[in-house]
């Protein structure tokens, strides 16, 4: 089997050494439980590691991956190494905090076997990144992307975010362009939501701030693209650009086309032949659990068929790759919805194949209704 068909591994760190005012991630700011954490994930992946036989892709997410010591982080490689197999040429990610990058630490990262890096960037602006509550500041995200462009990752993604308080599109045109002086292989710019039960969200509630409005959202939207593809990047993905295909990142791309998938780590999310399950979030429950041999699963989902072909819909029309013709299923005629919608440009209907153009990327959530 090709390593893009294979399953992904995604690994939940639960812990950032503080919290920014917008995240509604689970993940908790003090590390006192990684020692039991680790030991719980050990039990985990023991309970785990005959689902699948060979993986495509490892993701180290979080939380903050890099807020781990090495020893922590190696003895977490271990267990990976030792429970789970990985296909010749695997990506292999691990996220970063701008703050915690450090020659040493990158090189201990390369050590491990990662080939992948995401830096949390999100801004370059140190009044916007105050606001979101990130801990870095612009000179210090420039000074961590420098350092990780040089240090031999085969691939450097940047993750950064557009639609924040007081931010115009002049000041977002800057973060773009600091960013892409790096050259990175990749960059995901997602447009900010605002969580409730999050500051950010009870300052919206509260109506202290004020969310923008669609027209803005389509305007940064509408200007990443376009500032990215003259840059030369592919927007393959409603937030995703990358210089070539062979930086489009692997791992998520196997939740884009349902590939299988097994989340270990308090929150994960898993998904086998129809059935998707999730750990509770709470680290000490999830340790409390797998310390009495019990599975920490707390939902557990039998797709219908239904679901499943709107599923099919909702990702693919995210992505420039788009839909096969055959996903649209047993619907009795979708031939006068396509026309209308090649006429006003939003897809292209091509061998097969239905692919939204980058007005069709735009509205690319609410396409599935039509079918
Ligand atoms: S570092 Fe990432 S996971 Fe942690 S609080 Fe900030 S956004 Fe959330």
């Amino acid at each position: 089997m090709n390593k893009r068909e294979l399953p992904g591994l995604y690994i939940h760190v639960p812990f950032c050494r503080s919290k920014c005012r917008y995240c509604d991630f689970y993940s908790i700011t003090s590390l006192d439980l990684v020692p039991e954490w680790l030991e719980a994930l050990e039990r985990e992946a023991v309970l785990r590691k005959n689902l699948f036989p060979v993986f495509g892709s490892l993701y180290l997410g979080g939380g903050t991956p890099t807020a781990l010591m090495e020893h922590e982080a190696g003895l977490l490689m271990e267990c990976v190494r030792r429970h789970f197999r990985f296909a010749e040429g695997a990506e292999m990610s691990v996220e970063a905090n701008p703050d915690d990058v450090c020659r040493e630490k990158l090189c201990f990262l390369l050590d491990q076997g990662f080939n992948r890096i995401s830096i949390g960037v999100q801004s370059f602006d140190d009044g916007e990144l105050r606001r979101l509550g990130r801990r870095h500041t612009g000179r210090k995200a420039e000074a961590a992307l420098g350092l990780v462009m040089s240090s031999g990752f085969d691939n450097v993604s940047v993750d950064l975010m557009y639609g924040l308080e007081g931010q115009s599109l002049t000041s977002w045109a800057r973060s773009l362009r600091r960013a892409v002086k790096f050259e990175p292989h990749h960059l995901s710019c997602y447009q900010l939501t605002i969580e409730p039960g999050t500051p950010i969200g009870r300052l919206a509630e509260e109506g202290r701030i004020v969310p923008i409005d669609e027209d803005s959202e389509h305007s940064f939207f509408l200007f990443t693209s376009r500032f990215l593809t003259q840059k030369r990047y592919i927007h393959y993905e409603v937030s995703n650009f990358a210089r070539k295909p062979q930086f489009e990142c692997m791992h998520n791309k196997k939740y884009w086309n349902r590939a299988p998938y097994l989340g270990l780590g308090p929150g994960a999310h898993s998904f086998k032949d129809a059935v998707r399950w999730s750990n509770v979030k709470s680290v000490s429950e999830y340790c409390g659990k797998l310390s009495v041999g019990e599975p920490p699963v707390c939902s557990r989902e039998v797709l219908s068929s239904e679901q499943v072909r709107l599923e099919k819909l909702f990702l693919g029309f995210r992505t420039r790759a788009g839909v096969d013709l055959s996903a649209l299923g047993s619907m009795p005629d979708p031939a006068p919805i396509l026309k209308q919608l090649e006429k006003t440009g939003i897809v292209r209907v091509r061998r097969g194949k239905i692919v939204p153009t980058l007005k069709g990327l735009l509205v690319a959530d609410s396409l599935p209704l039509l079918f």
